[in-house]
């Protein structure tokens, strides 16, 4: 018979396991605690929706939506796509639920996205990210809370250090038009030497251009007008507010004239928290170099056909979040629990039972060499071990706790376990 040959994982996506898995949930479940801090509503959103939700939302021009969408027919015939971000399927849900009803809400949410992008360190096609939306808000105080929690959460990741809150605005309609009006004529006067995307782009969606990374549109880009001198003094004032409030809780930020999001949707605050050129964070980071990023996006709720509603929100990469992690201690304690001898497996179950009652972990040890399972249980992690054997007596298990006696868990061990001594 031919040898069956093992199927290939999928390019870009990856097996998430040991010392990284227990990053990636150290992650998940920081932002699970720290988002109740802030009244955040955890929802679970569908994997994947009908084309028609992101392509309206994000905009025919994104990468997003022209290349990198995983796109689908089903088997009823309907294009359904795997989602590629979440804030068009939230959008979307609150929408068909009529959640309008509870505005402004402020919901959470975390899990897989799926980009056909090009796979390199820090970037995935099957990828995790952490989101956070606050829909129905116009205020500039749900920016300032948004960027708190979003500041709070990489301090209490222990990942702030090197990390800074990069910000733009990008005005109301009416500034963001004038700009745009600047731009195509700065852009129109450099058309030639532009990338082949960028002109496209101009005719398309002249923001964008900014956001590209060829070299030869870099030059042009950093010459391009900023959105300063079309800043309406409404846009004007409510980016005061967003970077007064910023002030007063304490979060850092510098101003990035040049930042704008990737979406079409954006309107007024814009914001990347990216590490420092240089920082050991950087050096974790590889070439990619976003942590988290958002930002305000009044136009998305109507381009999905609902009435005008203000929302602002953002979204981290949990693979990106997990690789500037330091160790993460998990805190708990662990016990081998060995089984020498069968005869003592039932009271060697009653044990792990009762310590695990107690939120300590245990490793059971019962198979393998009876006399190498000790030496197994010794090179383990645990700090402390409990063994069971056969006692002096033909039929009763003998248990034996081995810990150190000057540290409190053997204590606790005793106390414990006295139980079932
Ligand atoms: P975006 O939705 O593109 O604004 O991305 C928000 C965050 O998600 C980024 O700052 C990254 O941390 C993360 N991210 C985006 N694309 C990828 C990817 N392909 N692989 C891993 N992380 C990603």
């Amino acid at each position: 018979m031919a040898k069956v040959q093992t199927p290939k994982p999928v390019r870009g996506t990856q097996d998430i396991f040991g010392e990284e898995q227990e990053r990636f949930q150290h992650v998940v479940e920081t932002f699970e605690r720290v988002r109740r801090l802030y009244g955040f509503k955890g929802v679970q959103m569908p994997v994947f929706e009908p084309t028609a939700v992101f392509a309206r939302s994000l905009g025919e021009t994104t990468d997003v939506v022209s290349k990198e969408m995983y796109s689908f027919e089903d088997r009823g015939g309907d294009s359904l796509t795997l989602r590629p971000e979440f804030t068009a399927g939230i959008c979307r849900a609150f929408l068909t639920n009529g959640w309008q009803q509870h505005a402004p809400m402020k919901l959470s949410a975390h899990g897989p996205l799926f980009r056909y992008e090009r796979p390199q360190k820090g970037r995935y096609r099957q990828f995790h990210q952490l989101d956070a939306e606050i829909i129905g808000a116009g205020e500039a105080a749900a920016d300032v809370e948004l960027l708190c929690f979003a500041d709070q959460l990489l301090n209490e990741l222990g990942i702030s250090e090197g990390v800074t809150l990069q910000l733009n605005t990008l005005g109301d309609a009416e500034s963001r038009d004038a700009w745009r009006a600047a731009l195509v004529e700065h852009f129109s006067d450099h058309e030639a030497e532009l990338s082949e995307d960028s002109k496209t782009r101009l005719a398309k969606n002249p923001l964008r251009i900014l956001d590209s990374k060829a070299p030869n549109d870099r030059a042009i880009v950093a010459d391009a007008p900023t959105i300063d001198a079309h800043l309406t003094s409404e846009a004007s004032e409510f980016f005061a507010e967003v970077t007064e409030g910023l002030d007063a809780c304490g979060v850092s930020w510098k101003r990035d004239s040049g930042l704008v999001r990737g979406f079409d949707y954006y309107r007024h605050t814009a914001f990347e928290f990216i590490p420092d050129a240089g920082s050991a964070a950087a050096e974790k980071m590889g070439s990619q170099s976003t942590l988290l990023g958002g930002g305000r996006f009044d136009g998305l709720i109507e381009a999905l056909g609902g009435q005008p509603t203000p929302a602002v929100g953002w979204a981290a990469g949990i693979e990106r979040l997990g690789m500037l992690l330091e160790n993460v201690d998990r805190n708990i304690e662990t016990v081998a629990v060995v089984v020498e001898h069968k005869i003592a497996m039932a009271k060697a179950f009653e044990a792990a039972k009762l310590l695990r009652l107690n939120n300590i972990a245990v490793d059971i040890y019962a198979s393998g060499s009876p006399r190498k399972r000790f030496d197994r249980a010794t090179k383990s992690q645990a700090t402390g071990i409990v063994t069971f054997d056969r006692g002096p007596t033909e039929g009763i298990a003998q248990m034996r706790v081995r810990a150190d006696e000057s540290q409190p868990l053997a204590k606790k061990l005793h106390k414990i376990l006295a139980e079932i001594e």
